[in-house]
């Protein structure tokens, strides 16, 4: 197995071959370099063997225009830790950038920075920017941009109490109009939080300036200081295409970001590629040794893309298109509806990356109790051709 990208997915991906026993090796050009980014997700939605390297948990909250309890709690990761756990497995790290990769009778030959490769399947897991399978999107991306700073959990407590983490508050508190953005507020260890003044998508990301503009508004409002020191920038794509056709059943499989496995509506990805990396690995391990590589292949990617995550894949989408057009002012109100939903349905619809009926089921329930300006947005959202799922250049 080669997996390219030393990410959160890649490394998952990885550890998870190595340890049935495939041959491993991941390639990156920074393979040492830390991970970043701030990873949060639903603490229920993580792999029990993750449980380690959760760094702080709060239970969750949003606020639309009023104030609403999840009903599960949100987990932030220690990236290090988590890192350290898959790094234990016996997988062997090189260092390079892989350049592309063509069928061959055994599997597949990868191009790398000084020199080649043969392996059975090559898993790109190199992030949202680009694959190396080269899927573009050919219209403008939608993207989530996102500015945050760390500050002390006792300043930022009227924003987020101790114990809580604020998934989303949409109270327009940074005084500007617009596309609406919201504040991400969650513990990161016991005694800091992340504040992020986040856009959810746009097409294209709203502007780093403008987030940090309303950030600082925001804190200043809440009267918490600007702390000095780094900032999170974040700009990722949510609606990359999946592969066509034409790559379907081939040797290289996406995963991770790459895939994508990122919520369209959420942008979430990570506690997704930490659970199906098992599966993933299993898939190969007894298909490898039933029907060699191309076999391997196909069932990576029927584990990644099965049936029924390309239909919720597909409704996803189509909800994106949705809050896209939404008129900036009624976005708030929009969660609103959202948020008061029953828990079953915004779980499933959060979570249940193959779960079709449930997914369905709380499309369905929102429509219901949505009011009418609101169902003409989501019908028209829906019939939008951009939410189709497959749109990469050969589409
Ligand atoms: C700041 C930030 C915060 C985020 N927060 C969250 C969050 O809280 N929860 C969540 O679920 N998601 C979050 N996301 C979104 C997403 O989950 C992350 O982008 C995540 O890092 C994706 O993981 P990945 O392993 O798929 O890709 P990446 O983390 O992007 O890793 C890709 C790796 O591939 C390597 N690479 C690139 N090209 C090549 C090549 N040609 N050959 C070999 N290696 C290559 C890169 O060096 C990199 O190490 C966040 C994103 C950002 C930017």
């Amino acid at each position: 197995m080669l997996v390219a990208g030393g990410g959160p997915a890649g490394w998952a991906v990885a550890a998870a071959c190595a340890r049935l026993g495939l041959d491993t090796e991941l390639v990156d050009p920074a393979p040492d370099r830390p991970w970043r980014a701030t990873y949060g997700a639903w603490r229920e939605e993580l792999p029990a063997d993750a449980d380690a390297a959760v760094a702080a948990t709060g239970r969750g909250e949003a606020i639309g225009t009023t104030r609403h309890l999840l009903g599960w709690e949100y987990a932030v990761l220690d990236n290090a830790a988590l890192r350290a756990g898959l790094a234990a497995a016996p997988v062997r790290v090189v260092k390079g950038r892989v350049r592309g990769a063509r069928p061959s009778s055994d599997g597949v030959v990868v191009d790398l920075d000084g020199g080649g490769r043969r392996a059975a399947v090559l898993l790109d897991a190199t992030g949202a920017a680009r694959s190396v399978l080269g899927v573009t999107a050919r219209r403008g991306v939608a993207e989530q941009t996102a500015v945050g700073v760390l500050v002390d959990t006792d300043a930022a407590r009227d924003l987020v109490a101790p114990g809580s983490a604020l998934f989303m508050d949409w109270r327009p508190h940074h005084g500007e109009t617009g596309w609406p953005t919201f504040l991400y507020a969650v513990p990161v260890t016991s005694d800091r939080v992340l504040l992020e003044e986040t856009s959810l998508a746009h097409r294209p990301g709203l502007g780093l300036s403008v987030l940090r503009r309303r950030l600082h508004a925001r804190l200043a409002y809440h009267r918490i200081a600007v702390p000095p020191g780094e900032e999170e920038r974040v700009r990722f794509p949510v609606d990359r295409p999946l592969p066509t056709r034409r790559d379907w059943y081939g040797p290289v499989v996406p995963f991770g970001a790459a895939s994508p496995l990122v919520h369209p509506a959420t942008g979430y990805s990570v506690a997704t590629a930490l659970r199906l990396a098992p599966r993933v690995a299993t898939a190969v391990h007894d298909a490898l040794s039933r029907g060699g590589a191309a076999a391997a292949a196909t069932a990576a990617w029927r584990t990644v893309w099965s049936p029924a995550a390309l239909a919720v894949h597909t409704l996803r989408r189509r909800s994106l298109e949705s809050l896209l057009r939404f008129p900036p002012e009624l976005v708030p109100a929009f969660f609103d509806v959202f948020l008061a939903l029953p828990q079953r349905h915004r779980w499933a619809y959060l979570t249940g990356r193959e779960d079709v009926q449930g997914s369905a089921a709380a499309m369905g329930a929102l429509f219901t109790a949505a009011p009418w300006w609101l169902r003409g947005r989501l019908v028209l959202g829906a019939l939008d051709p951009r939410g189709s799922p497959a749109l990469g250049d050969d589409s």
